[in-house]
């Protein structure tokens, strides 16, 4: 089988890194990679070649390999330029991207959507969601404190005491908890919400202090996915956090609703209320984002507040990002390939739910009509 490591010219990332590559070509897999593509990620074009990967353009890549993983899809246009029968593994969003994949239905191209995967344990070790959403929080913490013109740990001096950062964490799912997790390495004062009761004892765990609001709508047949919350719930939710907000120096929101916009939890008003030249880093840009005032991909500064709108902080951390990338690659390929084959076995949970694309026809929402 030929791999192709693309160069994700949007993102400092790269999905391959050359210690899968190594393994690949030792189980007799060629693989070609585009000049360049690990560079952002502090791989480099040798450190490839020595892994036994060969150097090709661009164009080649997409013509020739028959295993195509990126962390961003490739364009409609070159989706057409695909061998026949290839096999793409990426992020298709096809709660978003409706029109994308559809582009895809070409040359009998078969495509998998990481974000597809069922969170379920087993599939944990090849959930890039989680992987990015880990390092997306971690790095959340440190722009919030680079934006800060605060102090976040306390420091006594002799000249004074200046009193450590007040942290709201909204959204205590993967990114919150190392959010949480890196704000009290800081030193910050930390507090968290998060819709899921179970959180509770996590948020603890980590030594922040739980925002409680009671009522939540029971999520646990949501697949670890938060559930949409009564009306009588989001006016007590609301009620709650418009006191912390108000004291807040730091905000990190990461709350998502999985194929719904991002809940409204930050309204313009509470940021009126903050004060001047506190932070608020918004996740959930990419859906919405979690703070009314939040543009995707942009840091504004709103009533004296900054607020940055990401959802792709964990391309800032791109060499870790990329190395833990291409590590749930390797884990997906282990259940893709049998004797080094690419396999379908449909009846695998796992691919049925994450395969959008089958032999170019579009299978999301009926991945159940793939068992033979
Ligand atoms: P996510 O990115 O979909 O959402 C982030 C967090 O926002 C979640 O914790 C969610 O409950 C919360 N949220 C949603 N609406 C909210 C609101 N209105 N107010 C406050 N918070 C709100 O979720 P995630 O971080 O990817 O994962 C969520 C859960 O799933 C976690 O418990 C995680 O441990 C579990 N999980 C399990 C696996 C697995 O077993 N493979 C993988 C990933 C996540």
């Amino acid at each position: 089988m030929v791999i192709g490591i693309l160069n994700e010219t949007s993102d400092k990332r790269v999905a391959v890194v050359p210690a899968l590559v190594q393994k690949l070509v030792k189980e007799g897999h060629s693989v070609y990679f585009e000049k360049g593509a690990g560079l952002t990620a502090s791989v480099t074009d040798t450190a490839y070649e020595e892994a036994g990967a060969i150097s090709k353009e661009r164009n080649s890549i997409l013509e020739e390999s028959d295993f195509i993983p990126t962390i961003h899809p490739i364009s409609k246009d070159e989706a057409t330029q695909l061998k026949a029968n290839a096999t793409l593994l990426t992020l298709l969003q096809p709660f978003q991207t409706d029109e994308f994949y559809k582009g895809l239905s070409v040359k009998e191209i078969t495509a998998f959507s990481f974000d597809m995967i069922p969170r379920s344990t087993i599939a944990q070790s090849m959930d890039v969601l989680s992987s990015m959403a880990s390092i997306a929080g971690y790095k959340s913490v440190l722009t919030a404190a680079d934006l800060l013109p605060r102090y976040i740990p306390m420091l006594s001096t002799a000249a004074g005491t200046i009193p450590p950062a007040k942290v709201l964490i909204l959204g205590a799912g993967v990114a919150g908890l190392q959010a949480i997790a890196t704000a009290k390495r800081l030193g910050g004062q930390v507090e968290a919400f998060d819709t899921r009761p179970a959180a509770k004892e996590e948020v603890q765990s980590l030594g922040a202090k739980f925002v409680e609001v009671e009522g939540a709508a029971d999520a646990s047949n949501a697949g670890g996915y938060a559930v949409e919350q009564t009306e009588e719930y989001k006016q007590k939710q609301k009620a709650l956090i418009e006191e912390k907000v108000q004291k807040a120096d730091v905000i990190i929101t990461t709350a998502q609703l999985r194929g719904k916009p991002a809940p409204t939890l930050i309204t313009e008003e509470m940021v009126k209320s903050m004060k001047e030249g506190s932070v608020i880093i918004d996740l959930a840009s990419s859906t919405g984002g979690n703070c009314a005032l939040t543009e995707d991909e942009k840091t504004v500064v709103k009533h004296g507040v900054n607020i940055l709108g990401s959802s792709q902080l964990a391309a800032e951390v791109p060499e870790h990002a990329s190395q833990l990338f291409s590590r749930n690659i390797e884990n997906f390929l282990k259940i893709l390939l049998v004797e080094g084959q690419l396999t379908l076995d449909f009846s695998n949970d796992i691919l049925r739910s994450s395969c959008v694309i089958y032999n170019g026809q579009s299978v999301y929402g009926e991945t159940d009509s793939l068992i033979k």
